[in-house]
């Protein structure tokens, strides 16, 4: 069966391979515990080709065929993903995004329209070099890809003043299952059904979406910095949900761990960063609102680290295993969750260190962002215990299952308990496009 899908994928025209290389580049997502494997030379998966289309008739003839056949097809933007929503364990096709390469900006109705397989990175030096920002400035911003962002619902750094992936899509086009080509006409809004949400965080399991259109925003002229200390976790939360009456672009509050980590400073920090029209204004009056001390330096000393993860490589060949999760809550269970969570992941042995901040803010809530670093005997087990000690406290305490990161196969398992009735309803909706069940099989549901 395979072999015949492939055969007829190529005598269409498109790219795809079955040499070795290019079946082990497409062999997992970025979740931490597929490196230990590579590193003792074992192979999470292996699909059986990669395929490279360029256009969304390509993409389309590709799933026509794979789903003739019934054969299995794994989608791959940047492959940055953590939550192993991309790893091809039923072998099949893995299908790149990566040649779906255009952009195209419309300066005056502040858009642009990019093909799915753009990487972050290069869509910002596009925007930038004619006077724009997207301003979706995710950690793997070099890394991750525009249909990559679609389909995990992605948070940018900056998506406190911006909002996150789904506040900036104006339109999106999507092939189904079977083949069939979904497109919109763009509009600022409309009323009636938003069926291109069912898109956004959907992971792959309902289709692959090939462009997107999104907003833009003019490069800000003005770009001021505020950085503040306390004694505890409890004060910058109360001054964070203050601030947002200010408009933050961007906000994160360390804990301690990570303020000594960052700023080799023992207490806890505010950082926050005002732009565009009225920023200073916005500056002076959060300073006024601020109970914390005001301190030099750090919002700029993390600006520069923003990208770094150097870490990660130096740290997993030596046996460490090191993951983060994040979750939301309202501001009312916010310290609870920071609290009990922390508490969680420090109490499962073999645990070397765990640590927070707090990275994106709503006028409801907030984002925790949990990291650990463990050094234990198996690393399997432990892993299994961290998150399942995490997320169900974090679920326990009013925190949720995600929210930016994704489901995958590792938060499948409580999926149903976070979404309740509104998960037979994406299992439906699942049967009725992917009848023969191709799309990310194994993924979220
Ligand atoms: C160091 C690091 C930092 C990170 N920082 C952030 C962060 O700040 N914010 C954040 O939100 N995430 C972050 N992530 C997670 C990850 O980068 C995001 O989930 C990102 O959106 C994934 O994009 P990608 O192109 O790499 O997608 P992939 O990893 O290739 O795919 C992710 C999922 O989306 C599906 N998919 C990919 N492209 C398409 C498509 N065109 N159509 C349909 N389905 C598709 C895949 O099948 C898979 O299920 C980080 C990851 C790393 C490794």
């Amino acid at each position: 069966m395979i072999e015949k899908a492939v055969e007829e994928i190529k005598s269409a025209g498109v790219e795809i391979s079955t040499n070795m290389e290019d079946r082990i580049a497409y062999c997992k997502d970025y979740n931490p515990l597929h490196l230990p494997k590579l590193l003792k030379k074992e192979f999470p998966a292996l699909p059986h080709a990669a395929a490279f289309p360029k256009t969304t008739e390509e993409v389309s003839k590709v799933l026509q065929v794979a789903n003739a056949y019934g054969v299995p097809v794994y989608v791959f933007g940047g492959g940055s993903g953590v939550i192993d929503a991309a790893t091809p364990y039923e072998g099949g096709i893995a299908v790149s995004t990566l040649g779906l390469d255009f952009v195209e900006i419309d300066e005056e109705n502040m858009l642009v329209r990019a093909g799915a397989g753009v990487v972050g990175g290069r869509l910002e030096k596009i925007l930038n070099h004619r006077g724009f920002t997207l301003r979706h400035s995710p950690q793997s911003l070099y890394c991750s890809t525009v249909g990559g962002w679609v389909a995990t619902a992605a948070s940018g750094q900056f998506s406190t003043g911006y909002g996150n992936i789904e506040n900036l899509l104006i339109s999106l086009t999507a092939v189904l299952p079977d083949g069939e080509v979904v497109v919109e006409r763009a509009t600022p809004r409309r009323a009636g059904p938003d069926l291109k949400r069912i898109f956004v965080g959907s992971e792959g399991l309902l289709g692959v979406v090939t462009e997107a259109v999104m907003k833009i925003f003019p490069l800000p002229e003005e770009f001021l910095t505020l950085s503040v200390e306390y004694e505890g976790i409890g004060d910058a939360v109360r001054d964070a949900k203050a601030l947002m009456q200010l408009k933050p672009a961007l906000m994160r509050i360390f804990d301690d761990e990570e303020s000594l980590r960052y700023f080799d400073s023992e207490s806890f920090t505010l950082i926050a960063v005002f732009e565009g029209k009225g920023a200073s204004a916005r500056l002076e009056e959060a300073k006024k609102v601020v109970s914390g001390e005001v301190v030099d330096g750090r919002a700029e000393k993390w600006l520069e680290k923003r990208f770094d993860v150097s870490d990660i490589s130096r740290i997993v060949p030596l046996g460490f295993i090191f993951d983060t999760i994040e979750v939301a809550c309202f501001w009312r269970d916010a310290e609870k969750v920071y609290t009990e969570v922390l508490k969680a992941i420090r109490g499962v042995e073999g645990t070397v260190t765990a640590s927070a901040h707090a990275s994106h803010f709503y006028e409801s809530g907030l984002c925790f962002y949990f990291t650990f670093a463990g050094l234990p005997a198996d690393i399997e087990s432990y892993y299994e215990e961290v998150w399942r000690k995490a997320v169900e406290t974090s679920l326990r305490n009013g925190g949720n299952l995600t929210h930016h990161h994704g489901v995958g196969r590792l938060r499948k398992r409580w999926l149903s308990a976070e979404i309740g009735g509104y998960y037979p309803l994406l299992r439906d909706l699942k049967s009725i496009l992917d009848r023969r069940n191709i799309l990310n099989r194994g993924v979220m549901l």
